[in-house]
């Protein structure tokens, strides 16, 4: 599938990604043209080729098809005043994308939406901060709608939660508890789980905290994992 969407602008790659059938509504093609992928690489030149990229410290900005994924399918779970988290948060830019899908200048619920990221490499926390300040969210950062820390992932940031939306970024080799603890009721996680064959697993909780999982499709992520492991 990578490569396939690859485009010559931004708007392009979107454009690519809806005749393709990945993107499918226009609230994610709205809020994925809004964010700009060339803040959010270490090559510019390439950031609309629809495939990952290394972004050092052994760790990818995933596909752009692979995020337009990930936003669909929490889709019905992100509305002003939702609480996201991204674990594995990278590069930063699902987190903005995240973040556009709860802004509705029409909604004043928008000011309480919170998108927390966690990554356990401070230099990549860091620099996705800077990305995402380039990319016009200073306020954002400033205002905490947005707040970027390192950490170990798999623990979840309790004292956010809960969650109405969670995305993993990195693949678990089972299911981490605690993450699904931190799921509102009610609540969805998208996470790719395994070691080496992996899926995605969409988790849903329900109002009355019954928990089912679906596994969606075959991906092959970098691992969610200890940091000194990570090359
Ligand atoms: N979604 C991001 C990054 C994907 S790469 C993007 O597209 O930019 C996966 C990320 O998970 C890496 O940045 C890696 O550092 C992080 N990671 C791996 N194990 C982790 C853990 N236990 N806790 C937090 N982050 C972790």
């Amino acid at each position: 599938m990578a490569w396939r969407c690859t485009g010559a602008t931004n708007a392009e790659l979107i454009g690519n990604m809806a005749k393709a059938g990945i993107i499918n509504s226009e609230r994610v093609a709205a809020a994925m043209a809004k964010v700009d992928r060339a803040n959010y690489v270490r090559f510019p030149n390439t950031a609309y080729e629809d495939s990952p990229q290394p972004i050092g410290h052994g760790a990818t900005i995933s596909a752009p098809h692979m995020h337009a994924h990930a936003a669909e399918h929490l889709l019905s779970f992100l509305k002003p005043g939702s609480r996201v988290l991204d674990v594995g948060s990278g590069s930063g830019y699902l987190c903005a994308v995240l973040y556009q899908l709860l802004q509705d200048p029409s909604d004043p619920k928008s000011s309480e939406s919170k998108v927390v990221g966690i990554d356990h490499i401070p230099e990549l926390t860091e620099w996705s901060i800077e990305n995402l300040r380039k990319d016009g969210l200073g306020p954002a950062l400033d205002e905490g709608r947005i707040k970027v820390i390192s950490g170990d992932g798999r623990k979840g940031v309790p004292e956010d939660g809960p969650y109405d939306a969670i995305h993993v970024g990195a693949a678990a080799p089972t299911m981490p508890k605690d993450l699904i603890e931190q799921l509102a009721r009610p609540g969805r996680m998208f996470i790719p789980v395994g070691t080496h064959s992996q899926q995605i697993v969409q988790v849903d909780k329900d109002v009355d905290g019954n928990v089912t999982e679906k596994p969606l499709f075959d991906v092959m992520y970098v691992p969610l994992t200890d940091r000194d492991k990570q090359k």
